[in-house]
């Protein structure tokens, strides 16, 4: 089956090899999509250009793990996803075509329904005549559907497991793994670049909704009475629309003093995020943060804002979310795994309180819980961690909700006392900024917001950071001596460190053409006056300009180019 592509830029992404459906020889699935070899350069530099301006250039300690794609359930369900990570969804009674009830609702009537409950759009749809885009009957039988893909992890075994729907809660459940090796130091941040599975309801959206794309994020833990210092990133202008729709576009300091942020590390990541989103073509004035509001943004947020950027098919396209998810992430995982993930921090001066200590009669609780017990002391000394005299109440008796069941811990097997100290730390769970971006959608994102047409030609102006090649290499005609001297210079260029595309077929236009539309910056053409040792030309992509260049000094001419000099300036042309 051939699939329909009606837009001009997934007809030029099939065509140049940037993305394409999957296993399109069998008809395609929605929402699983190739990434072709011109793509996969640009996405690959996406990546590691946020790797580098988020991790190895940050001042602060960010650094990457890698963790499994597969989840247990228990991991899922302590998150929260298993019981909520879920979508609307309605069926057609005729057709039975799916669609996203919410989406199908907004496109027809014209609304907002982000944030809406399930109850609250079976009475829209009650209520409103929502019809079926392809046969036109009225739709009624909205569903709440989960979107986590079940799997089962071994082969005989009946443990259920779910590919991961996010990196966090890998992070999350690592968290004092990392925190141990990078020396318990907060803050801290700690990111990963890793494929992530959604069984979206109706994927007809190219790269934007995908079942399975790419998410780099990272979870920043702080102590929250500490402030950062925002250093040069509080002069960037930022634009942010607030929930209640007011625009804002000012100075990240002045955002800051305006009190418009939950905490300061907000606005020191979205500062960050829009000199990320510089590097990769988007100006400041082209980005904006739309904060979400209360009913809009996931139950673990205390505030979030969505990255949008506008594309030309889809709208305005969220790119990344920057959500302050407090400490609900830690302080979850420690009551679900019976694992104390809070950490020491260093009070500014000494205060005297009761401070918990767990008593344990080793011997009486082995007896009765045998390898139970183990779970049961770390439990108590996670509970002790996080109560207090007043809130623990009964203390003859504590009841433990642990994963093998209930437990009734008598206070002759083990305790929570209070002694009173004077104490210069203190257990905190650390708060989490989560800056988490989706890299296909800024593949798709760059890839349009490039796409342009010069005398009905289409060239892709790529930043030339992440083009897929930084420079090509053409024999003006297929002529011997030209072809040997062209392939030179490509090796040469190659050895030095450049990703060069060589290509001799067809006419120079025609190779001229191929290239501005794979958006390859520059091409070098070697012809009868480079023979005569008259140096090579050198034709910019977007200007259609031509240099004529020393071949001594290609290597220096590209290294300017790349820095945005001038070559005619500078000597070089
Ligand atoms: P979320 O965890 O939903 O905030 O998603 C994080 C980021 O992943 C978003 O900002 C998007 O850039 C990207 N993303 C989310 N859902 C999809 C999807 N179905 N297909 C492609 N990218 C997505």
């Amino acid at each position: 089956m051939k699939l329909a592509f009606n837009d001009e830029l997934e007809e030029l992404a099939r065509r140049r090899g940037f993305f394409w459906p999957s296993y399109e020889i069998y008809g395609g699935t929605a929402g699983l999509y190739d990434i072709g070899p011109n793509g996969i350069k640009v996405k690959q530099k996406i990546e590691n250009l946020w790797r580098d301006h988020f991790i190895t250039s940050s001042l602060l300690n960010i650094v990457e793990i890698e963790t499994p794609m597969v989840t247990p359930q228990r991991v899922l369900e302590a998150s929260g996803h298993v019981e909520s990570f879920t979508d609307p969804l309605v069926i057609c009674p005729k057709c039975h075509r799916v669609y996203r009830a919410d989406q199908l609702a907004e496109a027809q009537l014209k609304i907002k329904t982000e944030g809406m409950t399930l109850g609250e759009l079976k009475k829209l749809y009650s209520e409103k005549e929502i019809k079926c885009e392809a046969c036109g009957t009225r739709l009624l039988d909205i569903q709440s559907f989960n979107l986590l893909f079940r799997t089962y992890i071994g082969p005989f075994t009946a443990e259920s497991g779910f590919l991961r729907p996010e990196t966090a809660q890998g992070i999350f459940t690592a968290f004092k793994r990392a925190f141990e090796a990078e020396r318990k130091k907060l803050p801290l941040g700690v990111a990963q670049v890793g494929r992530v599975a959604r069984n979206e309801i109706s994927p007809r959206q190219s790269l934007i909704r995908m079942r399975e794309f790419t998410i780099m994020e990272f979870e920043f833990f702080f102590d929250p009475d500490q402030v950062p210092d925002l250093g040069s990133l509080q002069n960037k202008v930022v634009k942010i629309r607030l929930s209640n729709n007011t625009l804002v576009a000012e100075k990240m300091k002045d955002i800051a003093a305006r009190g418009l942020l939950k905490h300061p590390w907000m606005g020191y990541f979205m500062a960050s995020t829009a000199d990320f989103m510089e590097k990769i073509g988007f100006t400041a004035d082209e980005v904006v943060f739309q904060e979400k509001s209360e009913k809009e943004r996931a139950h673990y947020s205390a505030q979030t804002f969505d990255v949008l950027v506008s594309t030309k098919r889809w709208g305005d396209v969220e790119v990344a979310g920057i959500a302050y998810r407090t400490d609900y992430d830690l302080r979850h995982h420690s009551e679900f795994s019976g694992q104390d993930l809070s950490v020491s921090v260093q009070l500014a001066v000494p205060v005297t309180k009761k401070v918990a200590h767990v008593w344990v009669n080793k011997a009486a609780l082995g007896k009765k819980f045998g390898k139970y017990s183990v779970d049961i002391v770390n439990a108590l000394n996670a509970l002790a961690e996080s109560t207090n005299e007043e809130e623990l109440g009964n203390k003859e008796k504590i009841i433990l909700d642990l994963s093998f069941g209930k437990v009734e811990i008598t206070s002759d097997l083990a305790r929570i006392e209070f002694k009173e100290e004077t104490v210069n730390s203190e257990k905190i769970y650390p708060h989490v900024v989560e800056p988490s971006f989706g890299a296909d959608r800024l593949l798709y994102a760059v890839l349009d917001h490039s796409l342009r047409n010069k005398e009905d030609r289409r060239i892709l102006s790529l930043p030339s950071a992440i083009a897929p090649y930084d420079i090509a290499v053409f024999p003006l005609v297929e002529e011997e001596k030209l072809v040997l001297k062209a392939k030179a210079i490509f090796q040469m260029l190659k050895k030095t460190g450049f990703e060069v595309l060589y290509d001799e077929d067809g006419t120079i236009g025609r190779r001229y053409a191929r290239v501005d539309e794979i958006g390859v910056p520059w091409a070098i053409t070697v012809d009868e006056e480079s023979i005569a040792g008259r140096g090579v030309t050198i034709r910019d992509r977007d200007s259609w300009t031509q240099w004529r260049v020393s071949e001594a000094r290609l290597s220096e001419a590209i290294e300017a180019l790349r820095k945005g000099l001038d070559l005619k300036s500078l000597g070089l042309a």
